[in-house]
């Protein structure tokens, strides 16, 4: 591999997902010089079919720097779900409960495509295909060491600091020393199946499926795509999951009739919570799945990813216009740390609500089942409770 000749910029963020394409938009609207750099090319980073509930703190924020106008063109609100059961369901208002607050509902390859263009219409830099490999620190700066794969050379960053936007298997989270960082994490004795099927809508609000077979859960994307999940075992390979099991599963644990589709992608996905703290070792800055990573449920990921980009804009702008020292960016761990926990407890709460309990004590398990069901049950009749998940869910932390 040959090297290049090395860039220099106050801000290199690593990853166009949404918590650095954010950032870097932020940035570049006060004046703050940044370079963005992603492994993948454009065509790959849009093809990533992941979330699609956007909450209306994110959209606040969204909105309060002029990122929000095609979601709200595009996008359609939400402000309701569904729990069914084998013989039962019932609808959660949630929207009402939180004064009107709602979710809209569009695909996060969509955000980040119109995300990235915003940037690059502003006359901000992406070096698309180019992957970090090496962060190097020193009193008065961090160089970024990153493979060009088009060309097989290598390219130095200079720069006053990085922003680790790059995922939970990126190059910023194990750059972190073991000793300068606690970590906290959380597995799961089961897993996810998630289906993005080109069907048409179940239904116009999303269903959580409670059943004796495990969870599932259907959300819609937009007028002729479908993301469902289904409970399955840690043991399970996708080759057990046949396009015709997927859809008997669907609706057995749905509880409903659906309109088939062609299933579009299948993917396993491992069930994890992971928090790191604090979100900065000396001149590297985390936010995104890179700090924290929670599972699907409730729809928090993409949120916290974007909430994050905010307060870490908000926390570099005040450094570089009030002079300030290297300690002025741990408010920023001070501030979002707190928001990434609730999500991280309401996220848990709900997961645990709607699935089967793990263990391999049968009584433990019944036990558990029981607290879930209450829970449930709860929901369903407290106001005061009803409110309180409410309000979590939508996002006004
Ligand atoms: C199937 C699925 C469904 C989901 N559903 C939801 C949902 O409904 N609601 C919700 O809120 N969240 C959901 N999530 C989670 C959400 O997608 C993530 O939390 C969100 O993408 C995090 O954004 P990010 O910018 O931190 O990271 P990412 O979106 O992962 O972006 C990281 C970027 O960094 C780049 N990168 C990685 N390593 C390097 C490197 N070494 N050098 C340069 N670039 C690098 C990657 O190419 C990528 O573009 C879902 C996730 C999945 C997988």
């Amino acid at each position: 591999m040959n090297d290049e000749t090395a860039l220099k910029t106050s801000v290199c963020i690593l990853g166009s997902g949404p918590a650095g394409i954010v950032l870097g938009n932020i940035l570049l609207q006060n004046g703050i010089d940044c370079i963005v750099i992603d492994r993948y090319n454009r065509e790959e980073i849009y093809a990533r079919g992941r979330a699609g509930a956007i909450e209306s703190t994110t959209i606040a924020l969204l909105k309060k720097h002029g990122l929000a106008d095609t979601i709200l063109l595009k996008g359609y609100p939400h402000d309701r779900c569904e729990f069914r059961y084998p013989d039962d369901s019932f609808v959660l208002e949630y929207g009402k409960l939180s004064d009107g607050d709602v979710h809209y509902f569009y695909p996060q390859s969509d955000l980040n495509e119109d995300l990235i263009q915003k940037y690059l219409d502003t006359g901000g830099q992406i070096l698309f295909h180019h992957q970090g490999i090496q962060l190097t620190q020193s009193d008065d700066g961090i160089i970024v060491e990153c493979e060009n794969k088009n060309t097989d050379t290598t390219l130095k960053i200079q720069a006053d600091f990085v922003a680790g936007c790059d995922g939970y298997h990126g190059l910023a989270r194990q750059s972190v020393p073991a000793e300068a960082a606690k970590i906290y994490t959380k597995e799961y004795g089961y897993r996810w199946l998630a289906i993005l099927a080109d069907a048409p809508p179940a239904s116009s609000h999303t269903l959580y499926g409670v059943h004796p077979e495990g969870f599932a859960a259907y959300m819609r994307r937009n007028s002729h795509i479908s993301r469902y999940y289904l409970q399955i075992s840690a043991h399970d390979q996708l080759t057990d999951w046949s396009d015709e099991r997927v859809w008997r599963s669907l609706h057995q644990r749905l509880a409903k009739p659906l309109t088939q589709g062609k299933i579009m992608q299948k993917q396993i996905m491992v069930l994890r919570n992971y928090v790191i703290e604090p979100l900065r070792y000396q001149r590297l800055l985390l936010a995104g799945d890179a700090a924290h990573i929670i599972t699907p449920m409730g729809g928090k990921g993409l949120n916290l990813a974007v909430q994050d980009a905010g307060v870490l804009a908000e926390t570099l702008i005040g450094y570089y216009l009030e002079n300030h020292d290297l300690s002025y960016l741990d408010r920023y761990s001070e501030i979002r740390l707190p928001y990434i926990w609730q999500a991280q407890e309401f996220s848990y709460s709900l997961l645990n609500m709607v699935h089967l309990p793990e263990g391999s004590n049968p009584e433990d398990v019944d036990f558990l089942h029981k607290l879930s069901a209450s829970k449930l049950a709860q929901l369903r009749t407290s106001t005061t409770f009803a409110k309180n998940f409410a309000r979590n869910y939508v996002g006004i932390v």
